[in-house]
């Protein structure tokens, strides 16, 4: 992909940034995009999203750990999953609605936008 077909939005909230690749149709879509945020929980202890706390970071947290204290890792890491499953629907959400050429900077989407991330967001 080169960056002169790429259009870039950073939407200044959660770390979103959207680019979407050039030109635009005659009805004002694009032809295609990607979406990145910093909604998602991520491994505390690698920094990577997808670890399943089998990372060698982790394995060393776990050695000294008593069965209580795992449980209650095991309950946040289901909750951070499930939440990481949502956030991708919101994602795919924004990320389709901008590619058909919605105005996902106009002020009324964002405001929006907030709403709905406070409705999902990680209570846990
Ligand atoms: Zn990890």
């Amino acid at each position: 992909m080169k960056n002169e077909n790429i259009k870039t939005i950073n939407l200044g909230a959660h770390g979103i940034v959207i680019h979407l690749v050039l030109p635009q149709d005659e009805n004002g879509r694009y032809g295609g995009g990607s979406i990145v945020s910093n909604l998602e929980e991520v491994c505390e202890h690698c920094g990577h999203r997808d670890c399943d706390f089998d990372c060698e970071e982790a394995m060393e947290w776990a050695q000294d750990r008593d069965h209580e204290e795992m449980e209650r890792k095991n309950e946040e890491l289901k909750n951070n999953r499930d939440y990481n499953n949502r956030i991708d629907g919101f994602t795919s959400l924004i990320l389709s609605q901008a590619v058909m050429g919605i105005d996902v900077e106009s002020p009324a989407y964002l405001e929006a936008l907030e709403t709905a991330e406070q409705s999902i967001g990680n209570n846990s």
